[in-house]
């Protein structure tokens, strides 16, 4: 089996599965409870916040583990709200789900919510964002990376754009697509929140985080006994939070070699694709993360592919996993991308464990897939 559906999850390290059944087996103790066992399971996390802002170039009193980045960008929305009524919450029209539905949730509560349009390359119009900053809007939400195309959305630049604006406006970024493949530091962005997902960078499932630059604005979503500075109640996933710094660990130290070694993965995927094949779009922007290839093929349907693609043995996606129930994906038509090309679109994304043997192989299977269900379609 060839997996190239790196954007929807990751294989875990080994050595980070071998730290979390270490740590479910030694180091079990409720890190609340008053004895000394629990005073160094305490440490362990207390460490990992240590380790993550290492990574992330913030401090670990600005790190809060959550349950992933579902439950952070929630929090990073819902513990942002303000009292004021005609307040404006400003989100991209690339954002993931987990943004995009609290969004739309703030509307049906009555909140002011408007969306910043995206570019024909998947990166935020800045102009439309411009146009909308009010000296209303309170909230500003744009994704570092989109997880459906790879656009790379120049945070420092906009955060510039919103913090020159009213340098109160509230600004959050949803860097799962990015941290760890895309180098950036927190404290370089004059950013506010930033989401992340261990999942994503071979951590385990479950497991994630906010980045919180004043800690004392924010409002927790869950209460209860208070764990994680008041801001995160829940005994706290001990072996979860340490495997998450573990992974960023690893992946951080090997930013640059994975970065070069996956672009040259991807340039041959595709190179091949435009070169043998008819009619193939490639969404892109001009600074667009390696990671990710979105392609589109003329009146085929992506689901019919992947499925014998996955007969073959590959594993591709045709999108955000969250929302591939859906027929057209919501971020290839904010793009505009033409109509008879958009119910064909796949996503091939790519990790640092893939071999350039496998997605050599990978890729005719892909190539003479797409032949033979053009001709199954006469297309
Ligand atoms: N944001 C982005 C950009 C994502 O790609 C994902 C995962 N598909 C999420 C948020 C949600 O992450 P999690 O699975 O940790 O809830």
């Amino acid at each position: 089996m060839i997996f190239l559906d790196n954007t929807s999850t990751t294989k875990i390290y080994n050595e980070v599965n071998q730290e979390i059944l270490k740590i479910n087996s030694e180091y079990y103790f409720n890190p609340s409870a008053l004895y000394k066992p629990s005073a160094d399971v305490l440490k362990l996390i207390n460490n990992a916040k240590e380790n993550l802002a290492k990574c992330l170039g913030c401090e670990a009193k600005n790190v809060v583990f959550t349950s992933g980045a579902t439950e952070a960008n929630n929090m990073a929305i819902l513990g942002n709200l303000t009292s004021n009524k005609d307040a404006e919450y400003l989100f991209s029209c690339g954002e993931h789900l987990s943004v995009f539905n609290p969004a739309n949730n703030l509307k049906s509560m009555g909140k002011v919510v408007k969306f910043v349009n995206l570019k024909a390359d998947g990166t935020l119009d800045t102009e439309d964002l411009k146009n909308k900053l009010s000296p209303l809007t309170h909230f500003v939400s744009v994704i570092m990376v989109s997880n459906e195309t790879g656009a790379i959305n120049n945070i420092k630049d906009i955060a510039k754009i919103v913090k020159n604006y009213n340098s109160k406006i509230i600004f959050h970024t949803d860097a799962v697509q990015a941290f760890g493949k895309i180098p950036f530091l927190v404290n370089d962005l004059n950013v506010d929140v930033v989401t992340l997902s261990a999942h994503k960078f071979h951590g385990p499932k479950g497991v994630g985080a906010i980045i919180i630059k004043q800690i004392e604005k924010i409002k927790p979503l869950l209460l209860g006994g208070g764990q994680q500075n008041n801001l995160r109640s829940g005994t706290e996933n001990t072996s979860g939070y340490v495997a998450m710094s573990k992974s960023a660990e690893i992946t951080c130290s090997k930013i640059n070699e994975n970065y070069s070694f996956i672009s040259e993965l991807r340039s041959y995927v595709k190179q091949q694709l435009l070169s043998k094949l008819k009619d193939v779009l490639v969404n892109e922007a001009t600074n667009n993360s390696p990671y990710i290839l979105s392609v589109s093929f003329k009146g085929l349907r992506g689901e019919v592919l992947l499925h014998m693609l996955e007969k073959k043995g590959v594993l591709i996606g045709i999108g955000s996993a969250c929302s591939s129930k859906k027929p057209e994906n919501r971020v290839l038509k904010e793009m505009k991308v033409d109509k008879n090309y958009i119910l064909g679109s796949v996503r091939i994304s790519f990790s640092a464990f893939n071999t350039l043997v496998e997605v050599k192989e990978a890729t005719k299977i892909i190539v003479e897939t797409v032949l033979e269900l053009k001709e199954k379609m006469g297309v």
